[in-house]
């Protein structure tokens, strides 16, 4: 799954978009496009990939009895 994310360009500040594919962190070579604006300048951006979860209830389990 290829996502998009914003980074700031390291040298004038100007909002980049990189592509990442996949789950694992990488490294990019992005270039602050001159046509958009930016100063024409390449810089690496890494990227780091995280994930989190979150709990919920599941109706009827908080009333069942423990067995032991
Ligand atoms: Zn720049």
């Amino acid at each position: 799954m290829t996502r998009k994310i914003d980074v700031k360009c390291p040298y004038c500040g100007r909002k980049v978009t990189v592509e990442h594919d996949g789950l694992y962190a990488d490294a990019h070579i992005a270039t602050c496009d001159f046509m958009d604006g930016g100063c024409d300048r390449m810089f690496v951006a890494d990227v780091k990939v995280s994930m989190t979860a979150t709990a919920r209830k599941i109706e009827g389990e908080a009333e069942k009895v423990a067995e032991g």
